[in-house]
């Protein structure tokens, strides 16, 4: 048997090293058109930022250690420039020699990645406009942040790679501007988990500007010079653009593969393309996503590395395992917090006309007792009919990734929210409460969908009416130190006392810092008669990131 393998990072490192493990016997031969195989290209950010000081760690194997562990073909800087699947073959050209020669394959396994998107602005090749893909790129800029001593970066795309370079740019003492269109960061989480570390980064003193698009570049004596669309043109020393990456498809067109809807290499449940003895993995393919059902392109690199072995499987086995799909489930630092996406974000679920519910829920990382326990939110939509969980989202500073870990697995494995009441974890002070925060998300949930508990959320409050009842029930001092127009203020531990003073004929809507007491207060109204309340979602915490950053969007667009 001969397998050939096109792309040496993640997914193609991963299925070239489990075809050896299941085949000790076949040829393998792998095709790099880059310098290096098997980097951590996750880790490229953090080594520009000099958190990685040794560049050696990026590089998890060399093209000779991987051929002597695994007696794998490495053959780096050449890259196959086409496929012939009738006769299958691929063409090869090596870069360093102009060499252009065919290599025959029984099975061939794609795995290209995708592409950085450089879109034809005017002035976008100026010299200081980056992209960040691979080593090369990151060696560009490490050099150039260096040697031109740059004080002033702008980043454009506040995506998770966009963020991750803010970031580090920032932590190197530069001053950063990140440029976004899209009218909040991390376009796969929610608008209100988003105002959260919308409001985390500009506490940093990053200048974070929503809602406005690149126009064109020119070099100027300063840098670069970046117009906007709003008329502004904004200076830097350098640019970094991040507004997305695009599936590396050009290989499969040119062979006749089928491409899918999401314009990504379509491949079956086996990861086979449209001709059987080619499969793909990675960046490059699209799938069914688990929740939608519709076909989506999964950027990262577990789902690359995971179906890099199942791909193998079934080259080696003859499709014997299926992949599920991917729920999109990433985690990203920003600067102290650190915020988790797992399954589909509310307004994709509503894109996609499926039916949730969506709570926000507010608890210590651990207990409060116990030093350093910070607040944590999550987020989670679910299906009012069965309580199956459909997405979760989680932001906070400690023990976010092993929530979005526990919530991720529930997703994947169609858990319900009654699943999640369940859920049994590790418990000491310093890990977490009697009570997880994730178990803590399905109470409520539980008592929403059990109709013990109603919310609203921060943007229905426009909605409430002169007639309705705005009830704050936090402490005197919480309310005079802040607190939503119009509301009244009679704090929990009152409430009994002071029932008289609260109209029984009128809804009321109440809220308390996170949720808790508000919930409190609504099970102690409506078990006195009361006839409508409600309780808002996230409390006013939630509710303060939001208008603050909607605010400010609302400012600028006037
Ligand atoms: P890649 O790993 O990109 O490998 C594709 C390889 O194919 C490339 O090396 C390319 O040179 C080669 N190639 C393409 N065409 C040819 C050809 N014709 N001939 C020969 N070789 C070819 N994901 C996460 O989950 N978490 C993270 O924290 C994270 N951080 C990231 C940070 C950065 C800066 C970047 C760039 C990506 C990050 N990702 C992260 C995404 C993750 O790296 C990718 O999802 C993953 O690497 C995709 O694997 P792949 O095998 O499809 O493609």
């Amino acid at each position: 048997m001969k397998y050939i393998i096109v792309g040496a990072v993640a997914g193609g490192a991963s299925a070239a090293a489990r075809l050896r493990r299941l085949n000790e016997h076949a040829e393998i031969i792998f095709f790099e058109k880059g310098e290096y195989i098997s980097y951590a290209n996750c880790g490229l950010p953090y080594y520009i930022g000099d958190v990685i000081k040794d560049r050696h760690k990026l590089f998890v194997q060399t093209a000779t250690s991987f051929n002597k562990r695994f007696n794998i073909d490495v053959r780096t800087t050449t890259e196959v420039t086409g496929i012939d699947p009738s006769k299958k073959t691929v063409t090869a050209l090596e870069q360093t020699t102009g060499r252009l020669y065919e290599e025959s394959y029984d099975k061939l396994i794609l795995s290209p990645g995708a592409e950085p998107i450089r879109p034809p602005l005017p002035g976008i090749a100026s010299e200081g406009i980056f992209t960040l893909r691979n080593v090369k790129d990151t060696d560009y800029i490490k050099s150039f942040v260096q040697q031109k001593h740059i004080k002033k970066a702008i980043v454009i795309g506040a995506g998770f790679i966009g963020l991750e370079m803010a970031e580090n740019f920032h932590d190197l003492g530069l001053d950063v501007t990140i440029i976004e269109m899209g009218n909040q960061i991390l376009a796969p989480v929610d608008f209100p988990v988003a105002a959260i570390v919308q409001q985390h980064i500009r506490s940093k003193g990053v200048d974070l500007r929503l809602n406005v698009a690149v126009t064109g570049f020119s070099k100027s004596k300063k840098g670069v010079d970046v117009a906007l669309n709003n008329g502004e043109t904004i200076t830097a020393d350098m640019v970094l653009l991040s507004i997305g990456v695009r599936p590396d498809t050009r290989l499969a067109v040119a062979a006749g593969l089928k491409i899918g809807n999401a314009r990504g290499i379509w491949v079956n449940e086996f990861l086979q393309t449209s001709n059987p003895d080619i499969y793909a993995v990675g960046d490059a393919i699209e799938f069914g996503n688990p929740i939608t059902g519709q076909s989506m392109i999964t950027y990262l690199a577990g789902p690359a590395n995971k179906q890099g072995r199942i791909c193998a499987n079934n080259v080696v086995l003859g499709n014997v395992q299926k992949y599920h799909g991917s729920i999109n489930t990433a985690i990203v630092k920003v600067f102290d917090m650190t915020v988790g996406t797992a399954g589909t974000a509310a307004k994709h679920l509503k894109a996609a006309n499926i039916n949730h519910i969506v709570s926000n829920t507010q608890n210590g990382s651990h207990v409060g007792y116990y030093p350093n326990s910070k607040q944590m939110n999550i987020q989670i939509a679910f299906s009012p009919d069965d309580g199956r969980l459909l997405s979760a989202q989680v932001v906070g500073y400690y023990g976010v990734d092993k929530r979005l870990d526990v919530l991720s697995s529930y997703i994947k494995q169609k858990g319900t929210i009654y699943d999640l009441i369940e859920f049994e974890h590790g418990y000491a002070p310093p890990y977490s409460s009697a009570k997880d925060p994730v178990n803590m998300a399905s109470f409520v949930a539980e008592n929403i969908l059990l109709n013990r508990l109603k919310v609203f959320y921060w943007n229905e409050l426009e909605n409430l009416g002169p007639a309705d009842i705005l009830l704050d029930v936090r402490r005197i001092d919480e309310f005079d130190a802040g607190k939503i127009h119009g509301a009244i203020n009679i704090p929990l531990d009152e409430i009994r006392s002071r029932l008289g003073e609260i109209p029984k004929e009128k809804n009321i809507y109440i809220y308390c810092e996170a949720g808790l007491r508000g919930y409190l207060v609504q099970r102690i109204l409506k078990q006195n008669g009361y006839r409508y309340v409600s309780n808002l979602s996230g409390g006013y915490n939630l509710w303060k990131n939001c208008m603050a950053e909607s605010r400010r969007a609302m400012v600028l667009q006037d």
